[in-house]
């Protein structure tokens, strides 16, 4: 009799990039990322990679043939025309980007988007089959259960906002990640959340996914993880990945992120 062993489900891991690194930089730091990422076709592992604009072509070239999959940190919601200084979601299908963030938090606190941006952004991302992680995250006003569930609600119903047919719905129940990012824990002197405080989190935001989808959508987990902390978060069930910021832009820092992550128990090559 053969056994039958269960898939692990998907774990994500991304490198958010954000305004770091030259060519040289992003070459260097490639090449070292690649020489320690290997995917074995049965890793339940999905790695990508979200560098800024300018480095999209180069990285594309660097990553071809490999499993990294390459991202962008944000687009506009149309597809071409007079809008300065911005990308369109043609022009980044056409670099090979097939994942885009949107929303994150130093976006919404710049003003450069709010819920109805996002969720404009969102329906233009789905339409051209590129695969949209929504940012969303309470700041530290709002951290408690009551107010934290008031904003996630609120930036969960404006992304999903323009998910008005049946296409959409279908495309969103297959290509829609969430990344849960307290705005509290992100970047320089903040604290990262407690694995239990993100899993409550986690379970609110599939909830009402749930409620406005249909689907429980996967959930990834971003704010100051790190070396110490990433397995902790990689462990729990409703964690359905990391969105690494800081601890990422060293490539060796990111290989023992990922590393750690193989061999604790969310993946199938522990
Ligand atoms: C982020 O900005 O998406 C992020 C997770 O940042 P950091 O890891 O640096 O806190």
């Amino acid at each position: 009799m053969t056994q039958k062993t269960e898939r692990k489900p998907v774990f994500w891991i991304g490198a958010n990039w954000k305004m770091t690194k030259t060519r040289s930089e992003a070459e260097a730091y490639l090449s070292a990322l690649l020489g320690a990422y290997r995917r074995s076709a049965e890793s339940n592992l999905r790695l990508f990679v979200a560098p800024p604009y300018t480095l999209l072509a180069q990285a594309r070239a660097h990553l071809a043939g490999s499993d990294v999959i390459l991202a962008a940190q944000d687009v506009h919601h149309l597809d071409y025309g007079s809008a300065t200084g911005s990308i369109s979601p043609p022009m980044l299908t056409d670099q090979g980007v097939s994942l885009v963030i949107l929303g994150h938090s130093e976006r919404r606190a710049s003003k450069l988007d709010d819920d109805e941006s996002v969720g404009r952004k969102v329906k233009s991302a789905l339409e051209h089959q590129l695969t949209a992680l929504i940012c969303v995250g309470e700041n530290k006003n709002e951290r408690d259960d009551v107010n934290a569930e008031i904003c996630l609600r609120r930036q969960i119903k404006g992304a999903l906002s323009l998910i008005t047919n049946e296409k959409l719905r279908d495309e969103a129940q297959k290509r829609l990640l969430f990344a849960y990012e307290p705005v509290w824990a992100i970047g320089d002197g903040a604290t990262p959340a407690e694995p239990d405080y993100v899993a409550k989190r986690h379970q609110l935001i599939k909830n009402l996914t749930r409620e406005y989808l249909g689907v429980f959508s996967p959930c990834l987990y971003g704010g100051s993880v790190n070396f110490n902390n990433c397995h902790h978060f990689a462990r729990h069930e409703l964690i359905n990945g990391l969105l690494i910021g800081r601890a990422s832009w060293d490539a060796s820092a990111l290989g023992a992120i990922i590393e750690r992550i193989r061999a604790s128990s969310c993946s199938e090559q522990s």
